[in-house]
């Protein structure tokens, strides 16, 4: 099986001239290494037993030298190996939105450790978790996994098999986790018209087992007649999207985008899940609360465990009855949706500390200014140094690009992405005692990260201007 790959470029010029870039991070490599000899002494002795020296293959993505190994986090501050105190912008890559270690998440865990961790039965706190997910977000019956990958893929599968449809659609550059349909890209030039774009398999996809090709159908965001083209010949299941792209940067919609998505999808009979795992930042019900929008299913994972694996998804009446008419539940441990610890009691407890006591109303009420002050320190660095770049928040989290407008959808942000140009910057802030996310310029708030913390981040990110531009 041939599997094209589509050409992405990441390195591109953003107003700023690649020598520059490579001149001052060379110092700041030199720094990171030299104030971390504890790190580096773990890193080394991990490369014997880890492939690259990490437990997990992203973490080689964080900008110093060779990875920060961590002693502790606590709250939005995280320590390194080496005891350098770090204000945590990245949270985990939103899996401590909620702070880490929340008190009333670790008390109700320390409970379940004693009362059980897992059983394969339910518990009452799964009952109050499911009554709370449907009070955010509106639909009324939920499934739990542990992670958000697996919540998007049962619900891909049950889409599948409720409409007896083969393919799915996504947007392009999205992310929703390894799951195998969604790593896919459109081919061409991004200026060609969609009808003469295909589907293809994104760059770095490792071994599908099936082409991407022939499972998907990928459509530029922000695009309603893209959408209608691809979903028209009624072969589409479903289409899984963030309400706002989030993993390429942040792509705000237009007005009118997801209410265009809503009636198109529904007209074609194709189920529309709303992935709100990075969304969740825009209030406690996501984009969907927020927006009042009618997903018929909708995926959450990360956030609501505070830090302890668990997600989940939710569906309408009408996905129920059809998810129920179509599931052979005799043959249900082996249908391919599942998993032994799936809404196990532990995560349960969790989940029900995390959603009942720390991402409350007040809690998005004290993160969305500090979103803003973020957002603002940002703006007014760029101004002063004449930056041709903007900023783009959403609720709780914000994001710079290296771009005068922000972007109009994935092709636009990927055209103006700078590989070099970001590793500086998330080193010279690092250098400075902030993490970002090592994905592109983005940051989130905690309910417990402090103006001081923002603070911190732009004046280090003022100084970085400053040595860029004057
Ligand atoms: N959906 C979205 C929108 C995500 O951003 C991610 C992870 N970045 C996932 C799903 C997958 O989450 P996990 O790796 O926890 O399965």
């Amino acid at each position: 099986m041939a599997v094209t790959l589509a050409a992405v470029t990441l390195t591109r010029p953003t107003g700023v001239g690649a020598e520059r870039v490579r001149r001052l991070l060379e110092p700041e490599l030199a720094t990171f290494a030299e104030r971390h000899p504890r790190t580096r002494a773990l890193y080394e002795r991990a490369g014997a037993s880890l492939l690259d020296g990490v437990p997990m293959n992203w973490m080689v993505k964080w900008a110093g030298p060779f990875p920060l190994f961590l002693e502790s986090a606590a709250g939005a501050h995280a320590t390194c190996a080496d005891g350098h105190d770090y204000v945590d912008l990245c949270l985990g890559d939103t899996g401590a939105m909620a702070g880490h270690g929340p008190a009333p998440v670790v008390a109700a865990v320390e409970r379940q450790l004693r009362r059980g961790i897992t059983t394969m039965l339910p518990t009452a706190d799964a009952a109050w978790v499911g009554e709370e997910l449907a009070r955010r977000f509106g639909l009324p019956s939920w499934q739990f996994t542990l992670t958000a990958t697996d919540a998007n893929r049962f619900s891909l599968r049950i889409a599948r098999a409720i409409t007896d449809r083969p393919l799915v659609a996504v947007h392009e550059y999205c992310y929703h986790g390894s799951v195998d349909e969604t790593i896919a890209v459109l081919d061409g030039d991004p200026r060609d018209p969609f009808e003469r774009r295909t589907t293809v398999a994104r760059r770095g996809n490792l071994g599908p087992a099936i082409d991407p090709a022939q499972t998907t159908r990928v459509v530029p965001y922000n695009d309603l007649d893209a959408l209608e083209l691809a979903l028209r010949d009624g072969q589409v299941a479903a289409l899984l999207i963030e309400p706002a792209l989030t993993n390429v940067g942040i792509v705000l919609p237009e007005p009118g985008y997801l209410e265009g998505v809503r009636e198109i999808t529904r007209r074609h009979g194709t189920i529309l899940i709303h992935d709100e795992t990075h969304t969740i930042c825009a209030g406690p019900g996501g984009v969907t609360g927020a927006g009042g929008y009618e997903p018929d299913m909708l995926v959450i994972g990360k956030t609501i465990g505070g830090g302890i694996p668990v997600a989940a998804y939710g569906m309408t009446s009408d996905v129920a009855e059809r998810t129920r008419a179509a599931v052979p539940w005799e043959d249900a441990d082996v249908g391919g949706i599942g998993g032994t610890l799936a809404g196990y009691a532990l995560s349960m407890a969790a989940a029900r500390a995390a959603l009942g006591e720390v991402l409350t109303v007040d809690a998005f009420e004290r993160m969305m200014p500090l979103a803003e002050r973020w957002e603002d320190g940002v703006n007014e660095a760029i101004g002063r140094h004449g930056a041709p770049w903007s900023v783009t928040r959403l609720g709780a989290r914000a994001e710079y690009h290296f771009m005068p407008e922000p972007p109009h959808d994935g092709a636009d942000q990927v055209a103006h992405a700078d590989a070099e140009l970001e590793r500086l910057l998330h080193l010279w802030v690092m250098n400075r005692g902030v993490l970002m996310t090592p994905f592109h310029n983005m940051a989130l708030m905690s309910p417990v990260t402090t103006a001081t913390d923002v603070d911190r981040h732009t004046e280090a990110f003022d100084a970085a201007l400053e040595a860029l531009f004057d």
